[in-house]
């Protein structure tokens, strides 16, 4: 359907399928635009439109969201000259993970082991294997939601931290981004891209099972996943949510798992810990939609809100 944006969009849209967890209820409207103009138009004319890259990171109500929401698969163009790669938001990062392989690129060997898109690593400083968005980032066009305008944020704009950056705080939102990479041999690229995909086979679920990686963040000089064990939660289930029993900090969607029970997994999880060590962990996946009265209360525990 096209609509008075030029743009395709769908109502009453399932989102568990673009989800890693496979978890999600419908959005009332889902814009998919495939050029920074309609992005910023849908931008400027929606109410408050929540926006999501590849739902890797994020739990979506079952009872799904009551609002606009805009996918972002179609931004998916980028451009490479010499060893700058200026990528859409919406670009896959295991794709650009690749092309920077293929042209003797290095920075982004890291990306080749999660599903995200570029709004969604830059929104989160995603990191692995000692490597960050944050350490090729030179500067990106972001949509200000206060001034409807179009800026350019450069890397000290963007407040990065450990899962951190500025978009958190809800007032940008990533369009595109541009990364300085180091020209190295292909060789070397490849093989410590190889190393880091079968550093994760054993130590995370593979996609067939549906997950949203880590549930919480490590605790400053600590690992969730080590408190999460020696806590005793691997296996535990509720409904159709299961804590991995090859990693603590992972919960798997072993059979329809609701938003409701992988929250009150989480919340199990997040209490066995803080009973144990007085840590409070903090959660890594973001809740996005309709809150039952249960959810917003265990929420709000782990959020510390209460
Ligand atoms: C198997 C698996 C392994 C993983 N391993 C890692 C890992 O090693 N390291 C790591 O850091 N993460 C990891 N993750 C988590 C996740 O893949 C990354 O954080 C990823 O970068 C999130 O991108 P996304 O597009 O899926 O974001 P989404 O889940 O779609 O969104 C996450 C947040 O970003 C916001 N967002 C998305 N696009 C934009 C935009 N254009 N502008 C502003 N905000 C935006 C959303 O509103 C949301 O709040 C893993 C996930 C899985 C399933």
């Amino acid at each position: 359907m096209v609509c008075e944006f030029k743009c395709e969009f769908k109502e009453n849209y399932e989102l568990k399928n673009h989800t890693s967890f496979k978890i999600g209820g419908c959005a009332k409207r889902a814009f998919f635009p495939s050029n920074i103009e309609e992005f910023a138009q849908l931008l400027t004319e929606l109410e408050n439109p929540i926006v999501l890259g590849n739902c890797s990171n994020v739990l979506i109500s079952s009872q799904g969201i009551d609002g606009d929401v805009i996918l972002t698969s179609k931004m998916n163009s980028f451009e490479v000259v010499n060893n700058t790669i200026t990528a859409q938001c919406g670009v896959k990062v295991p794709m650009l993970s690749r092309e920077a392989e293929n042209r003797g690129l290095s920075g982004f060997e890291f990306m080749i082991g999660f599903p995200g898109s570029v709004g969604g690593a830059v929104y989160m400083n995603a990191s692995a294997h000692s490597q960050s968005v944050s350490d090729t980032f030179k500067h990106c066009r972001a949509f200000d939601t206060e001034t409807n305008k179009i800026v350019e944020l450069n890397k000290e704009d963007m407040q990065f931290g450990y899962r951190k950056s500025v978009l958190q705080e809800d007032r940008y939102i990533l369009l595109e981004a541009k990364c300085e990479l180091l020209p190295s041999a292909k060789e070397e690229i490849t093989s410590i891209m190889q190393r880091n995909l079968s550093f994760r086979k054993d130590r995370q679920p593979s996609l067939s099972t549906p997950n949203a990686g880590s549930i919480f963040r490590n605790p400053p000089n600590d690992s969730a996943g080590r408190l999460l064990e020696k806590a005793g939660v691997k296996g535990l289930k509720i409904g159709g949510a299961q804590v991995w029993l090859g990693h603590a900090n992972f919960i798997i969607n072993v059979e329809n798992a609701t938003s409701t029970d992988v929250s009150q997994l989480m919340n199990k999880m997040y209490n066995e810990v803080k009973d144990k060590y007085t840590i409070k962990l903090e959660p890594e996946v973001k809740f996005v939609g309709i809150k039952s009265k249960e959810e917003d209360e265990l929420w709000d525990t782990m959020l510390n809100k209460k």
